[in-house]
This record gives C-alpha cells, sequence and structure tokens, in this order.
C-alpha cells in the first residue's frame, strides 16, 4: 500500500483526536506530506474516525489528483495543499474544530498570548482567516493570502469554522493543536471573568528563548 506508515498514523491520530474532543463527529481532517514524491495522505471525508482504516485514507499529489484509495478525500484537500505549497517544511497538516479555538473564530476573534504555549504557533497572535464556505478553493484561497501575509505562523483561525496547524511531524501537530485549544480556552474564559492580562513582546521573547533549552533535547 502506497504510504502504508503515513496512512497507519492518520488513523492512529484521527483517534487521538477524536479522544480529546478537538473534532466532534466527523469534523476536521488530518494529512501528511512526502516531499520526495510529492504525495500527501489525507483522511477521507465523512467517515468517522473509529471506523476509518488504513486503506480508507486517500493518497494525492498536490495539483488534486488522487493517486492512491477508493474512498473520497476530505472535502479541505485543497486548503491541506496550500499549506505544503506554502510552507516548505510542513510535513503534516491538522484542522479542527476544537471548541475554544472554534468559539475565538466565531467572535472573529484573533487568538492572543494569554499563555507562553502560544509561542508553538511561531507568532503572539494567531490570525484569523475571514468566513468562506468550508470545503472551498476558495477557503484554501484565504487561507494562502494569510499564510503569505502572515510569514511566521504555523496556525491559523477559520472563521466560524476551527483552526488549522502543520507541523514537521504529524505527533507534532497534534501536540500543537492541543496547546492552540488549551490556549483559546484559557483566553475565553479570562474575556468571560474580566480583562485577560496578555504577555508582552519581551516576555514571549524570554519564553521563547527558555523553550530552546526545554525538556530532553533528545532530537
Ligand atoms: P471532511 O470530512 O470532508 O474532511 O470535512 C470535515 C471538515 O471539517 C470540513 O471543514
Ligand atoms: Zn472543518
Amino acid at each position: 500500500m502506497l504510504m502504508e506508515e503515513e496512512r497507519k498514523q492518520i488513523v492512529e491520530y484521527g483517534k487521538k483526536m477524536s479522544a480529546a474532543g478537538l473534532s466532534v463527529g466527523t469534523s476536521g481532517n488530518i494529512s501528511i506530506y512526502d516531499p520526495e514524491t510529492g504525495y500527501m495522505a489525507i483522511s477521507p471525508s465523512g467517515l468517522g474516525y473509529f471506523e476509518t482504516e488504513p486503506e480508507d485514507v486517500v493518497v494525492m499529489d498536490l495539483d488534486g489528483n488522487i493517486i492512491d484509495g477508493t474512498r473520497k478525500p476530505s472535502s479541505e484537500h485543497g486548503l491541506h495543499t496550500v499549506v505544503y505549497k506554502n510552507r516548505p517544511e510542513a510535513r503534516a497538516v491538522v484542522h479542527t474544530h476544537s471548541p475554544y479555538a472554534t468559539t475565538l473564530a466565531c467572535l472573529h476573534e484573533t487568538m492572543k498570548p494569554i499563555h507562553y504555549v502560544i509561542m508553538g504557533s511561531g507568532v503572539d497572535e494567531v490570525p484569523l482567516v475571514p468566513y468562506v464556505t468550508f470545503g472551498t478553493p476558495e477557503l484554501a484561497e484565504a487561507v494562502e493570502k494569510v499564510l503569505v501575509d502572515n510569514p511566521k505562523t504555523r496556525v491559523v483561525l477559520l472563521a466560524n469554522h476551527g483552526d488549522v496547524c502543520y507541523q514537521a511531524s504529524l505527533p507534532k501537530a497534534f501536540g500543537l493543536a492541543t496547546n492552540m485549544e488549551f490556549n483559546a480556552q484559557i483566553q475565553w474564559q479570562c474575556m468571560c471573568a474580566g480583562e485577560p492580562k496578555y504577555l508582552d513582546d519581551e516576555q514571549m521573547a524570554a519564553a521563547m528563548e527558555r523553550s530552546k533549552t526545554y525538556g530532553q533535547q533528545t532530537k
């Protein structure tokens, strides 16, 4: 099976995404890109994460052609494609409808530095893509524009829809989506309780510096 390992990982992380409450029902989608072949493996459209098998994952090229698989690919395949085209370092994309990130996106708010974990996004403020119908080339175009205008961000919010995160691997992209949901939850709770106290540029720069030596430093 073409991209067998990637397809298995997409199945595994689809279950994790669902179990973590980041995507209700069949919402959200996941892809992995292989720069050697130029192919992307992407979750199938509208199939429950616990019903999805590796052979249900679809392999496509970045021109929208199906290379392998019998299922219809995610309706957001164009959106995933623009991430890989505009961010050569991207190897995995996770799109979620996680509740708190989506809440901010429904308020047409950006995600702000209420907690230092926002630094995983690569920026201090995660930009918002204006509302466009899901699963359309127009949404992919709108995402592309925001990626071009914000060259450092690894995350965008989609107005009245959800978020999109990319990283150098699927475990990292999933971890990023989890941290973005946490930051969004804390921001929303602070907005409800009073006036949020956001970290300033200097505090964010210091957190970024500290993060360079955080953890086990194995890779
Ligand atoms: P798919 O099931 O087609 O991947 O769509 C889910 C979704 O989140 C659309 O934005
Ligand atoms: Zn969606």
